[in-house]
């Protein structure tokens, strides 16, 4: 069999406004206001407040730079409204150290790290101890270096992960079965740490999920595998989409809101 290699040419890109340019800091001192702004493929200005605080604006090349202004300085009350909300959102991070705090379930544990003896194994205790004290996770540790206890905190979240998210997912694929009727099951689980999403759903049927979903409140925890088990159903986002969603957890969209939250009062690592 032959096979005959062509070097087709590229055509040439069109010289149209489709890529985006740099962008750019615009500011508006009177207000006190300073933005990123880019022209973009976008067809409408879109203004956007990140959760650090900061604005973008896109803008189609049609949209000349006195209207990008002024659009801003319209929506001067809604910036410093979404900013507000964010600031009173914002969370810090975990810190991994002894004396630091983790999440299981909604729930703070102070880390207590330990030192590494044979057969030890991280242990997330409920109760008070000596009378003060909150619930605590006794973690064997190494050393005391941030490095070492942030390891040691990712190994033992991971672990659990799997073990949490596989019985949840088993429960939750039944119930959607049989309240969704059909056959629809999962191919297969992968749990591991994720920075951006909490889960994904493959057209194979493949479902990954989070690690860091353990540390939300159950019913969150919930939302997102429900949200998945979804996926096995329809692809995208459609109204078909939300109604098996709303059929399978009737308070979905507060479930949604409250995932919003939580993750601006606890970034995730
Ligand atoms: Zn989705």
């Amino acid at each position: 069999m032959f096979l005959l290699f062509t070097k087709k040419r590229r055509p040439a890109p069109k010289r149209s406004a489709r890529k985006a340019s740099p962008p750019e800091t615009l500011s508006l001192p009177e207000h006190g206001l300073s933005f990123t702004f880019q022209r973009d493929r976008c067809r409408t200005l879109r203004l956007t407040v990140k959760p650090d605080g900061s604005l973008l604006v896109k803008a189609p090349a049609a949209v000349p730079l006195d209207a990008v202004l002024d659009f801003v300085r319209s929506r001067r009350a809604w910036i410093r409204a979404k900013q507000d909300f964010f600031l009173s959102h914002r969370g810090e991070g975990p810190q991994f150290h002894d004396g630091g705090t983790v999440f299981f379930l909604g729930r703070a544990f102070t880390l207590r790290t330990v030192p590494p003896r044979r057969g030890a194994k991280p242990r997330l205790m409920g109760g008070r101890e000596d009378g003060h004290g909150g619930p605590f996770l006794e973690l064997p540790c190494k050393d005391g270096t941030p490095e070492a206890v942030e390891a040691a905190v990712k190994a033992w979240r991971l672990a659990l992960a799997k073990q949490v998210l596989a019985r949840r997912l088993a429960r939750l694929d039944e119930l959607a079965r049989l309240r969704l009727d059909d056959g629809a099951r999962p191919a297969g689980l992968t749990v591991r740490s994720l920075k951006r999403r909490w889960g994904s759903c493959t057209v194979r049927g493949q479902i990954t999920l989070a690690a860091q979903l353990i540390e939300l409140p159950l019913p969150l925890m919930d939302y997102v595998i429900c949200h998945e088990l979804c996926h096995l159903r329809r692809m995208d986002h459609s109204p078909a989409f939300r109604t098996a969603l709303r059929r399978l957890l009737p308070d979905a969209r507060e479930r949604e809101r409250r995932i919003r939250l939580w993750s601006l009062e606890h970034p995730r690592v």
